[in-house]
């Protein structure tokens, strides 16, 4: 049997309990870097299935590396399994679970034959903005040695070259003084003003900024109660610019409006994290291409999306790992009607039978793009 039909034959074989995966881990959400369930169910599917399995690499406690084969052409197939907080699993990260999942075992059942050696590799963290896990996982060595690496992302249509952008997270913390906010006011320092006064300031900077540049962010602390001036005021951020390099100029500008706020109103500012953002991503094309002819194989359409494409520009860390290993991110369509990622509704779509078929897909897609490129 040729190595795409064993892969295929594989993939048929653990299919239903793929489908049963993506959904027990879509019923229990679980955040950034606490993806406990989701990684051990992962590994106990993937034992028997003639992996190396090893838990909690590069410090991460819900990352692993599972290892099949010994072919000179080396895969790794990136899972995330992270959801976003009080949505679930709103980015479908249980869809990419599953695929990768079944990616690997379908690949690994013909690694002799096609020359591959495949490393699942258990990404957690995708939605936290920075210092995320294939960030982290990077920088301690876990992508060594690979000569390509890819995963598949659920959204409501297929792309073989989605536009990812660069990004980062940051947390802002001003400090005032409380005081009685009628009867002291002029003993107060106002940190909720600070936030307000920041906030007007990157309103106006919004004039001035490439229009691919996104700033969003919300306020997780505007204080305490009306009758006391808030001592205290923390906001979260993203910005996000095209690359590295345009990211690191708009951060100069979005930190001095933070730096507006505290000199408006006599407070201190601190701002914590955005030190590890996620690079942009540079599609391999030629992997991508085989990507595209083994998808439309199996029925995936590819339509052009205009003026759509870079608009719905997001971020990913498979952008750093693209800068270090010829890699693919491309998405895959499932019936989400008007819903579209990060809303409840997307939620909803993402155990139906569009979803599912859409794991079952990307897997065979990814397995058949590994044989190719090895
Ligand atoms: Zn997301
Ligand atoms: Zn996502």
């Amino acid at each position: 049997m040729k190595p795409k039909a064993g892969a295929e034959e594989k993939l048929k074989s653990v299919g239903s309990r793929l489908i049963d995966l993506s959904h027990r881990i879509h019923a229990h959400p679980e955040l950034g870097f606490e993806e406990e369930q989701a990684a051990n169910w992962i590994c106990e599917f993937l034992d028997g299935q003639g992996f190396e399995i090893e838990r909690g690499i590069c410090d991460l406690p819900t990352a692993f590396a599972a290892k099949a084969g010994d072919g000179p052409f080396h895969v790794a197939i990136c899972a995330e399994y992270d959801a976003l907080p009080g949505i679930g699993h709103a980015c479908g990260h249980n869809i990419i679970a599953a695929s990768s999942c079944g990616a690997a075992i379908a690949a690994a059942a013909v690694a002799e034959d096609a020359g591959l050696t495949i490393h699942l590799i258990g990404t957690p963290a995708e939605e936290v903005g920075n210092a995320s896990g294939k960030i982290l996982l990077l920088q301690r060595g876990a992508f060594e040695g690979m000569h390509m690496a890819m995963m598949v992302h659920p959204t409501p249509f297929d792309a073989v070259m989605p536009k990812i952008i660069a990004a980062s997270m940051f947390e802002v913390a001003y400090t005032g003084k409380a005081s009685h906010a009628s009867a002291f006011p002029e003993l107060g320092i106002n940190a909720a003003d600070a936030l307000t006064v920041a906030q007007t300031a990157i309103g106006l900077l919004r004039q001035h900024i490439r229009p691919s540049d996104r700033i969003h962010g919300i306020v997780t602390d505007g204080g305490d109660a009306p009758n006391i001036v808030p001592a205290h005021a923390r906001a979260k951020y993203i910005i996000r610019a095209e690359t590295i390099d345009d990211l690191v100029e708009l951060r100069g500008k979005v930190h001095r409006c933070f730096d507006a706020g505290a000199i408006a109103t006599g407070s201190t500012v601190k701002i914590i994290g955005g030190d590890q953002p996620y690079a942009e991503m540079i599609h391999d094309s030629r992997i991508a291409e085989l990507y595209r002819k083994n998808a439309e194989s199996l029925g995936r359409v590819f339509s052009d999306l205009g003026p759509l494409r870079d608009r719905a520009a997001a971020s990913t860390d498979m952008g750093n790992v693209s800068l270090a290993v010829p890699s693919i991110h491309p998405m895959i369509g499932i019936e989400s009607g008007t819903a579209v990622n990060h809303q409840p509704e997307f939620t909803a779509q993402c155990i139906r039978p569009s979803a599912d078929k859409a794991i079952l897909d990307a897997a065979l897609a990814m397995a058949w793009t590994a044989i190719d490129a090895a």
